[in-house]
């Protein structure tokens, strides 16, 4: 594969941006290989720089549900870019989208915009430590709420890929009000919200991992999350920033039948421009300024191209089946590769729920940080490589999910998995 326009470009890039990237995991570093620079993607497929075509599962990290350039969210961003980018005041298109999102996720009755799932999360909590007027923040190992000082404390995705354990820089002061426990021990979660010297505001999850690659809740759990969160007065935030819009209409919740008290979104609400959100019950939202004492802003808060992408995309994803052809698929997916690996002598283990899944390079069922911990890393990097050789692009990492977009025909599909079955057997050898 011919790679020397991206090559010159990481190079030139290294000088001006710190690793040549602008988020961490982007440079590839863990699958040891130089990142390729993207020229343009349509569909299922991303183009680079060099020329080289290929099949996407990373779909921009989650957001690109339809597959890129979809025609009804770009004529969306041409048709308001020609009357102007930024107002910095109320416009129509985000009463729009704010109703809709609020018809689609079940326990949203307000919702803010942002700019990103970071702020989401960071705003969220300051948010439920303003309206408990208590301050700990309980999250789990292994989850990823964005990179906001008090959510650096053994986090997933690029934090785990790149082996960081916190990060320099965060505030001794601000880490010792987050605690981590491991993602589905219901025995250290009673144990912990229960310890009533803890102070503690809310409980942030993913209500399925993404961030330690795809990590499914047992549904005990998630219910005793929501029982004990409700009878102590503890906020319950769900981190939908991949799950909403995703694993159905109204996110994660509505797939399981819990509803949070505050939500994030991120992602595809955006359409593939940045946009995050958060919302949930009224007496809570309402504490928010300018009806409430806790402050959040945003310059570019409401984007109006940001906004009509975000409407566009959620106008395709609430059509009728939509969200069953796309299950459907997804499973279909599965299952073949499931098949591949179980007929290949490497030893995988197969997370997934609707259009998201995770192949991890372990014989053991992973639930959790720990078990994830256990892949074998290294051999995703070759597993990687040789994906990319064949024209597949997955994420850069073992600790991240593969995404399935309504442009995943058939075709490519299949060739995915010729491709797959092709390295596992490289792997075996
Ligand atoms: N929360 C979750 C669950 C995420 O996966 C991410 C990003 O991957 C974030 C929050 C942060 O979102 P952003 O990267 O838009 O700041």
């Amino acid at each position: 594969m011919k790679t020397d326009l991206s090559a010159s470009l990481f190079e030139k890039a290294r000088q001006v941006i710190p690793g040549g990237v602008n988020s961490p995991v982007r440079a590839c570093k863990s699958v040891g290989c130089d990142p390729l620079f993207v020229r343009k993607a349509k569909g299922a497929v991303v183009v680079d720089v060099d020329g080289n075509e290929f099949i996407d599962f990373v779909g921009s990290w989650g957001p690109m549900i339809l597959g890129h350039a979809h025609p009804e969210v770009i004529e969306a961003i041409e048709k308001t870019a020609v009357d102007g980018t930024s107002f910095g005041a109320p416009t129509p298109l985000e009463v729009e989208l704010a109703e809709m999102v609020c018809d689609s996720v079940p326990s949203l009755e307000k919702v803010r915009f942002v700019n990103s799932g970071t702020e989401a999360t960071m705003s969220a909590v300051r948010l439920a430590r303003g309206y408990t007027g208590r301050n700990v923040v309980v999250k789990f190992d292994g989850c990823y709420h964005g990179h906001a000082d008090s959510f650096l404390v053994k986090a997933g995705s690029g934090v785990i890929t790149l082996g960081i354990p916190g990060s320099p820089g965060v505030p001794e002061d601000i880490v010792k009000n987050t605690l981590s426990i491991p993602y589905n021990n219901v025995e250290v979660l009673e144990e912990t919200l229960r310890d009533e010297k803890l102070d503690i505001a809310c409980v942030i999850v993913e209500p399925v991992a993404g961030n330690m690659g795809v990590v499914v809740p047992e549904m005990a759990f998630l219910k005793k999350l929501r029982e004990l969160t409700a009878e102590l007065g503890i906020v319950l935030i769900f981190d939908e920033v991949i799950t909403g819009f995703r694993l159905a209409l109204g996110g994660a919740q509505e797939r399981f039948g819990i509803m949070p008290d505050l939500t994030c979104l991120g992602k595809i609400i955006g359409g593939g421009l940045p946009v995050g959100a958060y919302g949930g019950k009224r007496e809570i939202m309402d504490q928010i300024a300018p009806d409430g004492p806790v402050y959040q802003a945003g310059t570019l808060s409401g984007n109006p191209l940001a906004m009509a992408a975000g409407l566009a995309m959620l106008k395709v994803v609430r059509r009728e089946g939509f969200y069953r052809e796309l299950e459907e698929k997804s499973d279909w997916f599965a299952g073949e590769l499931a098949g591949i690996a179980a007929g290949a002598a490497v030893p995988t283990t197969l997370n997934r729920i609707g259009s998201m899944m995770t192949c991890f390079f372990t014989p053991d069922p992973v639930t959790d940080f720990e078990s994830a911990m256990k892949a074998d890393s290294e051999m995703y990097g070759r597993h990687f490589r040789q994906m990319l050789a064949g024209g597949v692009w997955l994420a850069p990492s073992q600790f991240e999910a593969a995404f399935i977009s309504g442009a995943h025909e058939r075709s490519h599909l299949e060739k995915a998995l010729e491709v797959t079955e092709w390295s596992f057997k490289k792997l075996a050898e």
